[in-house]
């Protein structure tokens, strides 16, 4: 079989949304209860506002409240800590966000750790972190983009169990956690950084090769294992002056020479972007069914 499958996020996410705006409702009819997300963003960086707008707009339609603070950049971690302990507190709130990166002069472990883990809807509470390491533990909440990668895997019928997983990059809020889900559902993981030495070599070991390095087209088509599935986590935009506003979107995956090879692939945009907004709202709704014991 030759067929290539390009993985569709969009088609997903929406079909994911639609399921949570159903359950919303069916929630607040019978308890009178609607989830509530609490967004904190600090600063003024416009991918970070353009991200909070897009959530806000994501929990509007699926009838989830949210509620957004923006502080200014000079905010002190007393500012902010103010605003989680007291979202922390309020019953009306189930989730808690806050939009990274923060300025650099705000301890962002200091920050993320003042989140109660049973609303921690981003996962990046070290308690929530620990647990998703280790053995035979659950956290109450696994990031978005990770949680997003695994469940296109799941909704094309990828099998994990027993394949080469090979993951670029080990951040915190994508890499690492994702090369932990894998490791979980038994998939045998390596994960390739900065000091990585011939990443194209074990890279093309992956019958799964996800990539979250933020580098743009460093994926070619000699990197990947014929009939891999092949996830594009990246986010990057390169000046093109032939579009529109004299930049465009691309992922860390050589696209044109990827879809020669895998036999599945997630584009960019459309592929882990909008999965990561739809497993966002599913935290939310999860966290206010088990606060309310609804099910
Ligand atoms: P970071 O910059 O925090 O991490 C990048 C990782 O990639 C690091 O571990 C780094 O290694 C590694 N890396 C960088 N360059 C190379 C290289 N040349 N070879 C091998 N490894 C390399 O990025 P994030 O994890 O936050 O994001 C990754 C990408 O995913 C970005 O493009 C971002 O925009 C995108 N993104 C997309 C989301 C979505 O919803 N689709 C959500 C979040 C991020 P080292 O640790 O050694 O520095």
């Amino acid at each position: 079989d030759t067929g290539f499958t390009r993985i569709d996020g969009n088609k997903e996410a929406k079909s994911i949304r639609d399921e949570i705006k159903i359950e919303v409702s069916r929630m607040d009819a019978s308890i009178h209860v609607v989830p509530g997300l609490a967004v904190i963003l600090v600063g003024d960086r416009q991918d970070s506002a353009s991200y909070v707008s897009k959530k806000k707009k994501a929990c509007e339609s699926a009838g989830i409240k949210s509620v957004d603070v923006c502080l200014p950049e000079d905010s002190s971690e007393e500012d902010v800590l103010k605003y989680i302990l007291s979202f922390n507190e309020d019953p009306s709130i189930h989730g808690i966000l806050v939009q990274l990166p923060l300025p650099s002069h705000l301890n962002e472990h200091n920050i993320l750790k003042a989140i109660n883990p049973k609303k921690d809807v981003d996962g990046f509470h070290p308690q929530n972190m620990g647990l998703l390491a280790m053995r035979g533990r659950e956290p109450d909440f696994v990031p978005c983009t990770p949680k997003g990668c695994i469940e296109l895997l799941h909704r094309y019928n990828v099998e994990v169990e027993g394949k080469r997983a090979v993951v670029i990059g080990r951040s915190n809020i994508v890499g690492m956690p994702v090369a932990h889900l894998l490791q979980n559902e038994d998939a045998t993981v390596t994960t390739i950084h900065s000091k990585t030495k011939n990443p194209e070599e074990i890279a093309r070991e992956a019958d799964i090769l996800i990539a979250a390095a933020g580098q743009p087209n460093m994926v070619r088509g000699s990197w990947i294992k014929p009939g891999a599935v092949v996830i594009d986590v990246g986010i990057n935009h390169i000046e093109d002056p032939s579009a529109p506003r004299g930049r465009r979107l691309v992922g860390d995956v050589c696209y044109q020479e990827a879809c020669k090879v895998a036999s599945a692939i997630t584009p960019v945009p459309g592929g882990v972007g909008p999965m990561t907004i739809a497993m966002l709202l599913s935290n939310t709704l999860t966290s206010a069914k088990r606060i309310h014991e609804f099910e």
